[in-house]
């Protein structure tokens, strides 16, 4: 690719194609499509480059100088620039979200209000965290004992193609924060708003090579970021076999790795809690189309309110409108790819065949790639559509009696991420946010949350979590110095 073809104009917005290596944007020999879910056959968007393991090699190499330098900044010259990205990012709040609506389908209004201004949150966030932390200082036995955060060097951060935008400032900013450099290698399938964020952050004043951005496939550049002895950190989100390769990558090298993953979250509902407005959550759980890491996708209704809660489910499900996700009215969006899409309806052909059974929803809409809300009362808790994920506009109902036979059931998979609970009752809160097993659980409530709370998954959800300072803790290596009392020179 040549420098004048490293831009797309995207309906008005100039985005950069290449990768962003030392603060320079750079191509490579090759490059791949990335084609808009809103009219997958009639919107090419853009030919991006595909990073290869030379393209890895040199960010890496970036990163390395880019550490010695941004690692010396003091932590109020890091968080001033990373303030200044922050500002920068409100500023660009339309280009974002318009991007991020034609790249991956999300809907615009929602990045508009909500997603793009979190990104410059994510980055404020940290800027102030970093700013104020304070050293542990303590003395003892005749010694001065600190704590001491040191940068651990380049990091690694690999994001998902679902709420990509926001999903890598909160990644990108800890690492940044803890005086890391970073490369960020986005999902191919929804890489625009990434490189939207590299060109603010080179704008923002961070040394060359401090941030840098790999365009590529998973396991073409992706596996070559992680192999590579330099890389001192490395932060994932996404699939749980991707994990699996990129733990042994980092087990390898002896680097340590964070990994946010898939969920499968139970929704419970008993008899005492606010019918309405459960059902209205639950069916909220189709929102951007269910691809959702945190969707509470398994509901789990006390049986005495089973047809009660269904008829108030159906009534907020019935009023969400499929549409484009430009136009303000719109509930779903199409999914993000059609393999995607194809992938979400081979579980309900293979539910069928199981025997279970559709309530609602079950097919793929002609002419997009939405695809219709789906309720399915399954055969038995070991149904495919139980206890897999399948990431899309896809729940299942199952019953329950008393509080044991609930608990069961809510920690029958082998996910453990979130877990939403509807009740009336403060005490059954307590005590189910003791017993369900899950990194995250809302009671009568859902999403919203401290962001200096930790924040990951247990079981195949995830090793680790993000975070306040639990994400600066991990992009540092923590360091106890013992200094014996009396020593002066
Ligand atoms: P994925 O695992 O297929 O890909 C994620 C990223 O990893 C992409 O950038 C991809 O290019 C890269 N990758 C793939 N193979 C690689 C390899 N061998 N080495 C290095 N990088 C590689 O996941 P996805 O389909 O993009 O995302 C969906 C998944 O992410 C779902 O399971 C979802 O639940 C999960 N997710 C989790 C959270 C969370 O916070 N827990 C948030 C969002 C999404």
């Amino acid at each position: 690719m040549a420098e004048r073809e490293l831009i797309a104009d995207i309906d008005g917005v100039t985005v950069p194609t290449g990768h962003m290596i030392g603060g320079t944007w750079v191509g490579s020999p090759v490059t791949f499509e990335s084609r808009s879910p809103l009219d997958w056959d009639g919107m090419h968007l853009a030919d991006v480059a595909r990073g290869d393991a030379t393209a890895a090699d040199a960010a890496i190499a970036a990163a390395v100088d880019g550490f010695a330098a941004w690692s010396r900044f003091t932590v109020n010259e890091r968080a001033a620039t990373m303030h200044t990205l922050a500002d920068l990012i409100e500023e660009h709040n339309e280009e974002i979200a318009h991007v991020e609506c034609l790249d991956m389908g999300f809907l615009e209004q929602s990045m508009k209000r909500r997603l793009v201004s979190r990104g410059a949150t994510n980055f404020r966030l940290y800027a102030d965290l970093i700013v104020e932390h304070e050293e542990r200082h303590w003395g003892a036995k005749d010694m001065d004992n600190r704590v001491l955060r040191i940068p651990a060097g380049p990091a690694v951060v690999i994001t998902p193609w679902n709420a990509p935008f926001m999903l890598s400032t909160w990644k990108l900013a800890p690492a940044l924060a803890a005086g890391n450099s970073v490369i960020h290698k986005p999902a191919e399938w929804s890489p625009l708003s990434a490189a939207l964020l590299a060109d603010l952050a080179n704008q923002a004043g961070f040394p060359p090579g401090a941030y840098n951005l790999v365009q590529g496939i998973g396991d073409e550049v992706g596996a070559a970021l992680v192999a590579d002895p330099r890389v001192r950190r490395i932060t994932f989100t996404g699939s749980p076999p991707t994990a699996r390769q990129i733990g042994k990558a980092a087990a390898e090298n002896i680097v340590p790795f964070t990994a946010e993953l898939g969920g499968k979250g139970p929704f419970l509902v008993f008899a005492d809690a606010d019918l309405d407005a459960a059902a209205k959550k639950a069916a909220w759980q189709f929102d951007d189309s269910g691809q959702v890491c945190l969707a509470g996708t398994r509901l789990l209704v006390e049986e005495s309110i089973r047809d009660a809660f269904l008829e108030c489910f159906h009534a907020h499900a019935d009023a969400l409108v499929l549409g484009d996700p430009r136009e303000p009215g719109t509930d779903i969006a199409p999914m993000a790819h059609p393999d995607h899409r194809d992938r979400v309806h081979g579980f309900i052909e293979r539910a069928q065949a199981n025997g279970d059974s559709i309530v609602r929803g079950g097919n793929k809409v002609d002419g997009s790639l939405h695809y219709e809300p789906t309720l399915i009362e399954p055969l038995s808790n070991d149904s495919e559509v139980v206890q897999c994920e399948i990431f899309g506009p896809v729940l299942t109902l199952q019953t329950f009696t008393d509080d044991a036979e609930a608990l069961k059931l809510a920690n029958s998979t082998a996910y453990g991420l979130s877990s939403i609970v509807y009740t009336g009752s403060r005490e059954r809160a307590e005590r189910l946010g003791h017993e369900i097993r899950a990194g995250l659980i809302w009671v009568n409530t859902f999403l919203v949350r401290d962001l200096t709370a930790p924040f990951g998954g247990c079981g195949i959800s995830g090793i680790g979590r993000e975070g306040g300072d639990h994400a600066l803790d991990f992009h540092a290596d923590l360091k106890t110095v013992m200094i014996l009392d009396g020593t002066t020179v």
